[in-house]
């Protein structure tokens, strides 16, 4: 059979507030905010897509901000590092940037091969990394004040931290055609496509605390499928494990099912299309507040409870 998962399709962290959130992603890392929309199971609450120019599959970071909202806590059964690929060439450059807006990182350290892992967090505590490497083709997205050669290309790798990895191992290459491809340690990396973007590292740490929910933690980590009939294939191995898979839904720009793996971390699997342009125009994505059909009539309503947000592109030249 064809494969049906091709890797990782975006990853959704929760936030404490959204200004502080597009300072960060679009203001610091240089991410394009490829949509402005919200919560489809809560509209009170925004919900940001930043990824590459198009918002292509593994560059895709989103974002719930909830006003507020008090911290989670890494630990077992969550994602814990979203990784962005750069070049190698780039390190000096990304240290100077992290230090010139005080963002605390780890030293640089060699994880595998050709890949230098430097570690930090955004303002609410989720865990990134960018990882300086030569294996990546894709090109950055240069949104004005990132030159183009030190530009993220995307995500690197996603970072989950389990009691043991057996389990999860077992889902991600029975059900979700992932491979083994690399290990060091307690680090296991798993893919479905071997490329940047799509590599999924199991880290046994069965001495951590449980992660609890909150801003700073990852709520869930989507893999790529390509269609609706692959989508609905895979919503069928998922059964068949004994997982609960949720109906498929429409979440606009992709269709959608939810699942928790055996670790406790929440899966969906989402199509790779139709994608963000659907509902507007490509050179203005994420400029407005887009809503799905079932909001439109709520518009007024949803815009008076959201906080306005602003770009202040000056701040970060
Ligand atoms: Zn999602």
């Amino acid at each position: 059979m064809a494969q049906l998962i091709t890797g990782i399709h975006h990853v959704t962290a929760i936030a404490s507030g959204a200004q502080k959130n597009i300072e960060f992603y679009r203001g610091i890392l240089g991410l394009r905010l490829v949509k402005q929309t919200v919560n489809f199971d809560a509209p009170e609450v925004y919900h940001f897509y930043y990824g590459n120019e198009n918002g292509d599959p593994g560059s895709i970071l989103t974002f719930f901000p909830y006003e507020g909202l008090i911290r989670g806590r890494h630990g077992k059964g969550m994602l814990n590092t979203t990784a962005f690929s750069v070049p190698l060439a780039s390190l000096e450059f990304w240290l100077e940037r992290l230090k010139k807006y005080r963002i605390n990182y780890k030293p640089p350290q060699e994880r595998f091969e050709q890949e230098v892992a430097v570690y930090f967090e955004d303002a609410d505590g989720l865990g990134l990394e960018l990882i300086f490497t030569d294996n990546d083709s894709r090109a950055g997205y240069a949104n004005g004040y990132i030159p183009p050669n030190h530009a993220i290309k995307g995500f690197y790798n996603a970072e989950i931290w389990e009691e043991g990895y057996e389990r999860t191992a077992g889902l991600l290459t029975e059900q979700l055609d992932h491979v083994l491809i690399a290990e060091k340690g307690n680090r296991f990396r798993f893919a479905a496509t071997n490329s940047p973007g799509n590599y999924i590292d199991i880290v046994c740490s069965p001495d951590r605390m449980k992660g609890l929910s909150g801003s700073g933690t990852v709520h869930h980590l989507a893999f790529a499928t390509p269609d609706k009939e692959t989508q609905l294939a895979v919503r069928l191995k998922i059964v068949k494990r004994m997982l609960n898979p949720t109906p498929v839904l429409d979440r606009n720009y992709f269709t959608s099912i939810y699942f928790r793996e055996p670790g406790g971390v929440l899966f969906e699997v989402a199509t790779s299309g139709p994608g963000f342009a659907i509902d507007e125009e490509e050179d203005h994505l994420g400029e407005s507040l887009k809503l799905p059909e079932q909001f439109e009539p709520r518009r007024k309503e949803l815009e008076e409870q959201l906080l306005p947000i602003t770009f202040n592109d000056e701040q970060y030249k």
